[in-house]
């Protein structure tokens, strides 16, 4: 058969990241997981991926992930900008270096990936870039500043990519999911219950799926499963949009 194509996936030792690898590697292509937590090659590996270490706020550590997918594999066609974290606190109490933080990975580190992997999916006249993003991407949460400009930042960027990329066969879309069952999610829920003096069944169910048509919370496999959709052939039309995976939440 053809070349099996090449996956680049960023925040891959967790949560949705890792499903998302898991997910490709079952379909067949080669993939990089890149991720700065090094227990991530274990969870790589075990899946068939290789597996590339670094710290995606550092701009240089984003173009030695870019250079070493294309070493491996010869280039680049599917890139999936994952990476997150969240800090949750007021405007008035934001830690300025926190906020930095959370801009330079969620919405730094895309825009960089996408420049270096712009010139091999261009080569090839194909290439997908998917961005998760969040709902926090379409409504806000108070004590989320950070995070929420960053996933608003990145629907800009998915969009202006998309225009880019039209005649270029360089699709770019955004996946918009509410809460995701992962351990950045169960850290939450956590939380809540402290300072709410809930149990984390309560805290599910009145805090986090309030606004929740569908009240669960969402498998990453359900992600990882838009994602294959996305990287596939059969959406070459589908580019610059925000897709929704949010339980009803914004059907208010
Ligand atoms: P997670 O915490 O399970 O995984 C995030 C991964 O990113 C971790 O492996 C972590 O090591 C990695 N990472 C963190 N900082 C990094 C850095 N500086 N450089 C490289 N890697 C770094 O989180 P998740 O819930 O799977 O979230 C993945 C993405 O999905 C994030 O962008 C998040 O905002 C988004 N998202 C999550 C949910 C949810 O409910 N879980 C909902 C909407 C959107």
């Amino acid at each position: 058969g053809s070349t099996p194509r090449v996956a680049l996936v960023t925040g891959a030792s967790s949560g949705i990241g890792a499903a998302v690898v898991a997910h490709f590697c079952k379909q067949g292509y080669q993939v990089l997981a890149v991720d700065f937590n090094a227990a991530g090659k274990e969870v790589a590996e075990a899946a068939g991926a290789a597996f590339f270490q670094a710290d995606l706020t550092d701009p240089q550590a984003c173009h030695d992930a870019v250079d070493d997918a294309v070493a491996r594999f010869g280039g680049v066609d599917v890139l999936v900008n994952n990476a997150g974290i969240q800090h949750v606190a007021t405007i008035e109490t934001f830690p300025e270096q926190k906020w930095r933080n959370i801009i330079d990975l969620m919405l730094t580190a895309p825009f960089l990936l996408s420049q270096a992997v712009w010139p091999h999916m261009r080569k090839g006249g194909w290439g997908r870039i998917i961005n998760i993003a969040s709902i926090h991407a379409n409504v806000a949460s108070p004590g989320k500043a950070a995070y929420v400009s960053a996933k608003h930042g990145l629907i800009g960027l998915t969009k202006t990519a998309a225009l880019e990329g039209g005649d270029q066969g360089i699709t770019a879309n955004a996946i918009c999911p509410a809460y995701v069952k992962t351990p950045l999610v169960d850290n939450q829920i956590a939380d809540q219950a402290k300072l709410n003096g809930m149990d984390e069944q309560e805290v599910i169910e009145k805090i986090m799926l309030k606004n929740a048509a569908v009240k669960r919370l969402i498998e990453p496999v359900e992600v990882a499963q838009m994602v294959a959709y996305l990287a596939s052939d059969a959406a070459g039309a589908v580019t610059g949009a925000s897709w929704n995976i949010d339980l009803g939440w914004t059907a208010h």
